[in-house]
């Protein structure tokens, strides 16, 4: 799942308003963000693999650590005790943890049997990938629902909170229709393309976030 985290991300600043939505969506997409790095360090594995599910390319060979549900919860701890700590909130910081331990819920809706439950474990999965309309239809909603819940707990300060916004959410739609074209051609591209596009994302949400105030 790829707008779907972000729905949740988006959602969750109503719960948590003194966090960035930046810091909330990347809660959500923690397992995404560590996952190029395991891959490129070899510590897990990707195949590019056309028709490995109608949705995606992309043969999940291993991915225990960024992607098991023992792991998720693991980081989902230490994220939410940071930002507990930093933010002085423990609420924020459950909310945190929540998303992180999302993740893999919503993956394992739409991935087929290749989710972890723990390093070594059994793999499951709804396989909701092997339809791109349902797919698409499920994601595009719950993306609708959680800009829709962000934009209704905050308030545009300035004309950036307002256009950077709406260009964010543009980006995302276009990434994600992106994600449906061409296969990647290499491991290394898909990599160096998820993250610089996550760094892109962070920064950008960071940015229309503090042009924004919370209304709770
Ligand atoms: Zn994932």
């Amino acid at each position: 799942m790829f707008i779907g985290h972000f729905a949740l991300g988006f959602a969750a600043k109503r719960a948590a308003p003194r966090l960035s939505v930046a810091v909330l969506l990347a809660a959500a997409q923690l397992a995404d963000l560590v996952w190029p790095f395991l891959v490129a360090l070899g510590i897990e594995q990707v195949r590019i693999d056309p028709g490995n599910t109608a949705f995606t390319p992309l043969d999940f060979v291993s991915y225990p650590y960024s992607h098991s549900l023992l792991f998720l919860c693991i980081w989902g701890v230490v994220f939410g005790v940071i930002c507990a700590l930093i933010i002085r909130s423990a609420f924020s910081g459950v909310v945190v943890a929540a998303l992180v331990v999302s993740h893999w819920v919503l993956d394992w809706i739409t991935h087929r049997p290749d989710m972890p439950l723990y390093p070594g474990g059994p793999k499951v999965g709804l396989g909701l990938w092997n339809s791109v309309a349902a797919t698409v239809a499920i994601e595009s909603l719950l993306f609708a629902a959680g800009v829709w819940i962000y934009v209704r707990s905050t308030r545009a300060r300035d004309a950036i909170g307002r256009r950077a916004f709406a260009a964010f959410i543009g980006f995302i739609l276009a990434a994600y229709a992106g994600a449906m074209g061409p296969p990647p051609p290499s491991v290394n591209a898909l990599v160096a393309v998820s993250i610089g596009g996550a760094t892109v994302i962070m920064l950008w949400a960071w940015w229309f976030d503090r042009h924004r105030s919370p209304l709770a």
